[in-house]
């Protein structure tokens, strides 16, 4: 039976992607060694950094006034590094929130500065809250937004032009849609939702950004990085040679906007059939649902556990919604195939003909 592994992260990779990994595993390049064995200043690890670089550049399409930089620390990593390198003028920021992992963003902050504003649901998190309600005073060294909603099931889909930077956690939707450089002015991710192994962290920031912060320690300091090319201490190699390997198989499905395209015909399967039926619910307003995780409800929630264990039963794995929300969550990132969404649909129909 095929299987089909809906995690919200780490998730699924690219089948072809492990197939390559398992064939490089033992010697890497001919060297006998595999990668994670090699040095990261060697010949073999710096063309595998350049060419992650490089692929990042072209596939989103990074005007040369943005540096790509590698960290650690994941996206939480982030969290701090965004206050502890741009807050700086105004000592303050707005931060919207729009649900559980801005709450964490702004949280990290507050351990920096208590000068924050907060631009605050107004619909108990149904959708994302448009630019023109945001309300920020002028007097902000930067705009934080957390682009998709992971746990909440929220996406962005404004790019706004705001007179100060704007900056987006992108984690779990990056490499999914084009992203618009004149609004955004600095976006970060981790690999492990859309294009990689745990362990690496994208920051991709416009130059103008980057200025000496001599009190950020030296690997959360963007200007240190970037005057070290991402190696200022042993970057996390293997998560980087996976990391090229999935935006390599990307670009040679059509790039980015291949991704956008199936995303956009997988999350309205989804979102359809969940629409058309009285037995599953998704409460999200059409406008700012997310196309990489899908929060699903049965709204006699006495069945929860049957419909996971029979998924399972099925081959749909992952499928249990995060512990705070509770209900389901199908995140459908760039390596799930359209088909087993469409599996997972019917088996979503057989259990409604079967409970219903
Ligand atoms: C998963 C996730 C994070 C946390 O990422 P880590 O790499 O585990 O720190 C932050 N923001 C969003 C939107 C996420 O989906």
């Amino acid at each position: 039976m095929q299987k089909y592994n809906f995690s919200a992260g780490p998730s699924v990779l690219p089948k072809p992607v492990v197939e390559k990994i398992k064939s490089e595993l033992t010697s890497y390049n001919g060297t006998g060694y595999s990668i994670m064995e090699l040095s990261h200043r060697g010949h073999d690890y710096i063309e595998v950094h350049n060419k992650t670089k490089q692929l990042v550049r072209d596939l989103l399409d990074v005007p040369e006034n943005f540096e790509i930089l590698f960290l650690q620390g994941g996206a939480t990593g982030q969290f701090s590094a965004v206050p502890l390198n741009i807050l700086s003028l105004y000592c303050k920021a707005g931060y919207v929130d729009s649900g559980q992992w801005a709450k964490k963003a702004i949280k990290e902050y507050l351990i920096y500065s208590d000068n924050i504003e907060i631009k605050e649901s107004l619909d108990n998190y149904k959708s994302f809250p448009p630019s023109k309600d945001w309300g920020f005073s002028k007097n902000l060294d930067y705009i934080h937004v957390t682009h998709n909603e992971t746990i909440n099931g929220i996406e962005m889909f404004e790019d706004p032009r705001l007179s100060m930077p704007l900056i987006a956690d992108m984690s779990s939707n990056i490499f999914s849609r084009s992203i618009d450089f004149n609004s955004f002015d600095l976006v970060y991710a981790g690999a492990q939702k859309n294009f990689g192994p745990a362990g690496l962290t994208l920051v991709i920031i416009n130059k103008k950004l980057i200025t000496d912060r001599p009190k950020a320690s030296s690997i959360m300091n963007y200007k240190k990085i970037c005057e070290n090319d991402s190696m200022l201490n042993t970057p996390p190699t293997f998560s980087v040679y996976v990391a090229s390997l999935v935006l390599g198989w990307i670009k040679s499905l059509g790039g980015v906007s291949t991704m956008e395209k199936n995303a956009q015909e997988k999350s309205a399967l989804l979102y359809d059939y969940i629409d058309s039926t009285n037995f599953y619910k998704n409460s999200i307003e059409s406008n700012s649902r997310s196309r990489m995780n899908v929060p699903f409800n049965i709204l006699n929630d006495s069945l929860n556990n049957t419909f996971l264990s029979e998924a399972s039963d099925n081959g749909l794995f992952e499928l249990k919604g995060h512990r705070s929300v509770g209900g389901f969550r199908a995140s459908i990132y760039n390596a799930m195939p359209v088909e087993g969404v469409k599996v997972l649909i019917s088996f979503m129909k057989d259990f409604e003909r079967k409970y219903g």
